[in-house]
């Protein structure tokens, strides 16, 4: 959607409709006053917004969620942070950005002044959490997308093409962080054997960028025949199911021996040492899943064939910026893995969908404008 300079759209009100999170699970819809950008920002008119297990996470236990030193509850905290808009209102001194300016919007703008954030490692900031020192995720720690307006860095935003529709460009954070994980491993990954292992949105996002960025093969593992087979619809050469077949045994025959690079992104309690057991000799291990319990590892395996193990968090290192490349070249469609829509008011039913994958659901997109 194109909008125009002097549209009345991007008239700006001085209240907005916003989900305000309460208690544990307590979601109301209500007003709230529109923000205003300050140095270094912008308004976006959010247009739509995907929902993530992270919301879910948040609205039911408010991790990873948190506010000056506290979870979000009770702060009048809008969660959401997978959207995309329009730039309707720059901050003083922004010339980044104009209105009418569709962009994607990436969740992290880091404080920029701790040691972290001074590396690049911006998703990694050492003042997660506080906004009095500058630092912005937005739906975690600041004011996010379930609502019609939010505040944004100039860094966070995405100038995206036409050729981007709304619903996609609301997954650009997910192929992001898929990205960010292949980053990690090595970035050069053509003609390298890559596993992906869980076959959420990450993972089925992660599996088709590898493919688009020449590994041979990928190999994708899950315990769903409906998404592996939506891997190969991404391009993923071999699906194996891990309640059929053993899953280290069938990487090891299909590699010769091992994987070059894993993706763990099913964050269940096996996962971390099938997939150490599942590269090769100095091969490399990028833990892209929030794991819920702690595992014992195989040190000995790790040390004995220097074997490589990463954590990642979030869409680090610009990786936004290369998703939206790869979707508007047309090598990546996200779309793929988008399986249903509501309006903002219906905001409770787009999470249970996602929440209890009602249909099949993967990623529900929620339409705000
Ligand atoms: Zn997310
Ligand atoms: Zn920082």
């Amino acid at each position: 959607m194109t909008i125009k300079q002097g549209d009345n759209a991007l008239t700006v009100p001085d209240t907005m409709k916003a989900w305000i999170l309460g208690g544990p699970e307590e979601l109301t819809l209500g007003e709230k006053p529109v923000p205003e950008p300050g140095v270094a920002e912008v308004l976006v008119r959010i247009d739509a917004i995907a929902v993530c297990a992270s919301d879910l996470e948040l609205i039911e236990f408010g991790t990873p969620g948190l506010i000056e030193g506290e979870l979000p509850f009770h702060k009048n905290h809008t969660p959401g942070h997978e959207y995309m808009g329009t730039v309707v209102k720059p901050g003083p001194g922004v010339d980044e950005f104009r209105p009418g300016q569709r962009v994607a919007v990436e969740v992290h703008a880091g404080c920029m002044r701790c040691k972290r954030c001074r590396m690049g490692m911006y998703t990694s900031c050492l003042n997660y959490g506080y906004h009095s020192k500058g630092h912005r995720a937005n739906g975690f720690t600041t004011d996010g997308g379930f609502a019609q307006y939010a505040v944004n860095h100039v860094n966070t935003l995405i100038p995206i093409p036409d050729v981007i529709s709304d619903e996609q460009a609301t997954l650009i954070v997910t192929a992001g962080t898929s990205i960010y994980g292949l980053d990690v491993l090595g970035g050069l990954i053509a003609g390298e054997s890559v596993v992906v292992t869980g076959a959420g949105a990450i993972g089925l996002i992660g599996a088709g960028v590898a493919k688009v960025l020449g590994a041979d093969p990928v190999i994708l593992t899950d315990i769903r025949d409906d998404r592996l087979e939506m891997g190969k619809s991404l391009g993923v050469d071999y699906g194996i199911n891990a309640l059929k077949e053993n899953p280290v045994e069938a990487v090891h025959k299909i590699t010769n021996g091992g994987a070059d690079f894993v993706m763990e992104c099913s964050g269940v309690k096996t996962a971390f040492n099938d997939a150490v057991k599942m590269v090769n000799r100095g091969g490399r291990v990028c833990l892209a899943a929030f794991a819920h319990e702690p595992v014992e590892v195989d040190a000995q395996d790790i040390v004995g064939n220097n074997k490589y193990v990463f954590g990642i968090r979030a869409e680090g290192r610009s990786s936004t910026h290369r998703a939206a490349a790869l979707i508007a070249q047309g090598k990546l469609d996200p779309s793929l893995i988008h399986t249903h829509t509501f309006p903002l008011e219906e905001l409770p039913t787009a999470l249970k969908y996602a929440k209890e994958r009602i249909e099949n659901a993967i990623k529900v997109v929620v339409k705000i404008h």
